[in-house]
């Protein structure tokens, strides 16, 4: 990055909430806001609500326009982050073709990137967390589905449609299950929330003896979650352990091929399943190893993302500073 400087606003929508952070110069959130998200809200609600926002934030810390160099927005669904236009969301019904940069630079005179928010997580990352500026990095985010974001020859590759990185939808087997996507055997089908679950009720039926610390738990009035099955793991859950570890060769499995294709210097795994850490990220990596060509696995790391939750913010007001300041991405 070069020596200009502003003030930038990064926003991550989510299924739930709307999560706002206003960026300083040197890249500390200076303010936070968080709007509720509701599934059937028209996006004439987003552009006022987050609008009114984003000039409430100016105002509180007395931001002068030229100092502030714009904001940034990841949305869940299919972006083209070129025209600043949402395809569609995901699980948001009104929002079909919906022209974000336009509206917001046009009639609300706030410069506007947008893109969708698995890549804002990478650029997060990428730029400000466990990505350390590297040349060649995968991010992964591990949740209700899996996602994917590329760094490639140091600048996001994002494809001739927009829609790579889908690592989620890489085939694990050849004949599995159907997925949403319209493929089969997609990994997401066998590591996303629902999948974990749906794989520890079919063991717990079939081998109730190695799951009793894992019942223990649920008995508790526990609803059964892939963070309850990494609890149960950590306490010696010997049916919870082998989920986990099934879970990590799944995704190592995958991983081996990606590592074969692209040789990137860093794998970076967030989301919500990956809070499990080392449980999880063992596997993975013992997987990469054995299955991977050893040349590609030399100088690669695989490691939790740094940013959590605010991943996003940071990505979404890094890619909007890069853009108008910089002229990059
Ligand atoms: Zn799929």
């Amino acid at each position: 990055m070069n020596n200009v400087k502003k003030y930038s606003i990064g926003i991550d929508m989510g299924a739930t909430s709307i999560k706002m952070g206003l960026m300083s110069k040197d890249w500390n959130i200076l303010l936070r806001k968080t709007i509720p998200v509701e599934k059937y809200r028209l996006p004439d609600f987003f552009f006022k609500e987050v609008g009114e926002a984003v000039h409430a934030m100016l105002n509180e810390k007395n931001i002068k326009k030229d100092e502030f160099g714009g904001m940034g927005i990841g949305l869940p669904g299919c972006v083209d982050s070129v025209n600043g236009i949402v395809r569609d969301l995901t699980n948001m019904p009104y929002w079909h073709e919906v022209h974000i940069s336009e509206k917001f630079e046009k009639f609300l005179q706030i410069p506007t990137r947008i893109d969708n928010d698995v890549n804002m997580m990478t650029i997060g990352e990428w730029r400000h967390g466990a990505g350390n500026e590297c040349e060649d990095m995968i991010c992964i985010t591990l949740g209700t589905g899996v996602g994917g974001g590329l760094v490639l020859n140091g600048k996001m590759y994002r494809g001739v449609d927009l829609c790579a990185g889908e690592i989620g939808h890489i085939p694990l087997f050849y004949d599995g299950e159907q997925c949403n996507c319209g493929n089969r055997g997609c990994l997401e089908r066998y590591v996303g929330n629902a999948a974990i679950v749906r794989r520890t009720q079919e063991k717990l039926i079939l081998n109730p003896e190695k799951g009793t610390i894992l019942v223990d738990l649920l008995s508790a009035n526990n609803d059964l979650t892939p963070k309850l099955i990494s609890e149960a793991a950590g306490q010696g859950d010997e049916l919870s352990n082998e989920i986990f570890n099934e879970t990590g060769k799944y995704i190592g499995s995958v991983l081996s091929g990606v590592v074969n294709l692209l040789n990137p210097e860093r794998i970076v795994i967030g989301g919500g399943v990956a809070q499990a850490g080392e449980l999880l990220f063992k596997p993975i990596r013992e997987e990469v190893e054995k299955r991977a060509m050893p040349v590609a696995v030399a100088g690669l790391k695989i490691i939790p993302a740094k940013l959590g939750e605010d991943a996003g913010i940071y990505g979404a007001a890094t890619y909007a500073i890069e853009h108008f300041l910089h002229k990059e991405f």
